[in-house]
């Protein structure tokens, strides 16, 4: 059933996020906190009796309120009608819940029930005020849904309802006191599909398992056969439905795994090392590349990409004019500029096409890549190849840059690091490919033979380590007058401090709560003190996903570590888009270890 779950993100996410964070009321006093019983009953007579009070009285409404069920808190009610809307927090008892324990015991299906039950209370809620942050596509930890030894804990926003700054007290009670109870009830494993439920779980487990066996098998990807790449359009994410050409890998290709539920599976199997995809245009090269990019997510059944999968530390590499580079070794591929700039250690508020290009991949191998993944739609051509000609006409001395062909051989060779290319326009990279796949009307063919006997001898250059960079921790200030500013536009810009950041470039953030998780894991980095001053970049990083395993082992969840003192919704990011989020942070300041 494909799209059944949850809404279309497409590309550029809801419109007008907002993580606002802010408080209310300045100025006036507070509303007194209502006090004596606080039950359902009594919160449908307040609400009753607020009705056309004005609108600050919904203030008094804050604190915990205890329904047959669960709890309900009112943790932030917005100062008038136009604010970010209220915030409000739900638990359901473990008892009331009544999941059975394969449905959240382990991790991965933990995580998926709840992404699961968060859909199901989307759709509980359709038509209400009230509003649930649940998924697109992909299968990630949020804040607005998670389970704790059973219990089932809930964040939402609502807009509480008035009539101009007058309550509308009728409308707030059927929220609270009708359309609530009956998400709740919606949520209990004994209300549910539950063979859906536990199919949800299963599927995602599945997809973790794969992702999990791709380095034993010695590869960096799996494309499952049978799996549906093509989105239905440019903008939806959603499969492409009718018309389009499954997934078959070529027999020479074809690499098979053994999944817990789904048993063997076989596809194409990518190898580590260099893997070329050729062919004509509009052949489907960039909807393969696209699947590898998500691949590193979990997909929900029925997306048809639930069986495509990439190595958990492959990073797409793209150019980004313009995008500021603070201290980055960019000397592998940019050497003697006109500027006479030292490229080892290379600063611009404006990069250029190669130069933004070549600092995504230097910062990308820092943060502890193990894949890159190019697409020639989307690279500064003159990092990529020279050809003989050029390379007459511009001698060696002239043209400081050595291209990408040149660098990816000993990419792998000296640092490990596989690359998937997409490149129809030159066959330049039949030189150093080790496998090459040819899409030929959306079918996968190893041309790799074939490509081997057009090849030409090359001389490689070295690739040297990563550069030790550390962040001076006061550069990466989450606050703006004193109180933290975390917002998002679309999936286009964050808003963290004083900075916007534009994470336009960062094709790997895949839903809008990305963005603002970005954001907190940045804070959380400076504010835990993992970048002190003295932790590389590296170093950091592997210390916030330590923290973020712990919390998820020990029951309390990844997003708790993240979210402190946060209210608003915001999905878990990967550490390679908090630390490309970092790099384009205009105040960055690092110092170089060596
Ligand atoms: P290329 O990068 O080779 O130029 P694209 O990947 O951009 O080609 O694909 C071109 C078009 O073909 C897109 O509209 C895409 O949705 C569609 N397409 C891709 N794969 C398939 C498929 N397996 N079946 C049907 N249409 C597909
Ligand atoms: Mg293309």
């Amino acid at each position: 059933m494909p799209g059944r779950y949850g809404g279309d993100r497409g590309n550029g996410g809801r419109g007008g996020g907002r993580g606002g964070d802010r408080g209310g009321g300045r100025g006036k006093p507070p509303a007194p906190r209502i006090t004596g019983v606080r039950d359902a009953a009594r919160l449908a007579e307040e609400l009753g009796r607020m009705d056309g009070a004005s609108y600050g009285r919904y203030k008094s409404l804050v604190g915990d309120w205890e329904f047959d069920d669960f709890t309900l808190s009112i943790e932030k009610v917005q100062a008038d009608p136009f604010a970010p809307p209220s915030r409000i927090a739900v638990r359901i008892p473990a008892d009331v819940a009544g999941l059975p324990e394969h449905a959240w015991t382990d991790p991965v299906r933990r995580r998926a029930t709840a992404d699961y039950l968060l859909r199901v209370a989307h759709r509980a809620l359709k038509g209400a005020r009230l509003r649930i942050d649940a998924g697109g596509q992909q299968v990630l930890d949020r804040a607005s849904g998670r389970i704790r030894d059973g219990e089932v804990l809930l964040r939402l926003g609502i807009e509480m309802p008035g009539h101009g700054r007058r309550i509308d007290g009728r409308s707030a009670r059927a929220e609270f006191c009708e359309r609530l109870p009956e998400m709740v009830e919606a949520l209990r494993w004994d209300a549910l599909d539950t063979a859906e439920a536990t199919a949800f779980a299963d599927s995602v487990e599945d997809s973790a398992a794969l992702r999990d066996a791709l380095p034993g098998l010695g590869l960096v990807a799996f494309v499952a056969d049978g799996s549906v790449l093509p989105r239905a359009s440019g903008v939806s994410d959603r499969p492409m439905e009718g018309d389009f050409v499954p997934f078959s890998a070529p027999p020479s290709m074809r690499a098979s795994v053994r999944l817990p539920h789904a048993g063997e599976v076989s596809g194409l199997g990518i190898r580590e090392g260099i893997t070329l995809i050729v062919g004509g245009g509009f052949h489907g090269k960039s909807t393969l590349l696209h699947a590898l990019e998500r691949g590193v997510y979990d997909h929900v059944p029925g997306d048809g990409r639930e069986l495509v999968a990439t190595r958990a530390d492959a990073v797409k590499i793209r150019a980004e004019e313009g995008r500021r580079v603070e201290r980055t070794d960019v000397s592998a591929f940019v050497r003697n500029l006109p500027t006479g700039a030292d490229t080892s250690d290379f600063r611009t508020d404006n990069a250029s096409g190669s130069t933004s290009q070549a600092a995504n991949i230097a910062e990308a191998l820092e943060a502890g890549a193990g894949a890159l993944l190019v697409d020639e739609d989307t690279t500064a051509t003159n990092l990529m190849i020279r050809d003989a000609r050029m390379q007459e006409l511009v001698h060696g001395d002239r043209e400081p840059l050595t291209p990408f062909v040149d660098l990816v051989r000993p990419l792998h060779r000296d640092q490990g690091v596989s690359t998937v290319l997409v490149m129809g326009g030159s066959g330049d990279y039949f030189d150093v490919a080790d496998q090459v796949v040819m899409l030929d009307g959306y079918r996968p063919y190893d041309v790799t033979e074939r490509a081997r006997e057009l090849a030409s001898e090359r001389t490689d250059a070295d690739f040297p380590a990563p550069a030790r960079r550390v962040v001076d921790p006061r550069s990466v200030d989450a606050t703006a007058r004193g109180r933290m500013r975390l917002k998002r536009r679309d999936m286009d810009v964050l808003t963290y401090g004083e900075n916007e950041i534009d994470v336009r470039g960062l094709t790997q953030l895949v839903d809008p709560g990305q963005v603002i998780g970005v954001g907190l894991a940045m804070r959380t980095l400076t504010e835990r003190g993992l970048v002190d001053g003295r932790a590389t970049v590296a170093e950091a990083l592997d210390a916030l996903e330590d923290l973020l395993a712990e919390a998820d082992g020990d029951g309390s969840g990844a997003a708790s570590v993240l979210g402190r003192g946060y209210l608003g919704d915001f999905a878990l990011p990967r550490r390679f888009e908090t630390a490309a989020a970092l790099n384009r942070l205009r105040s960055l300041r690092v110092r170089r270890s060596g």
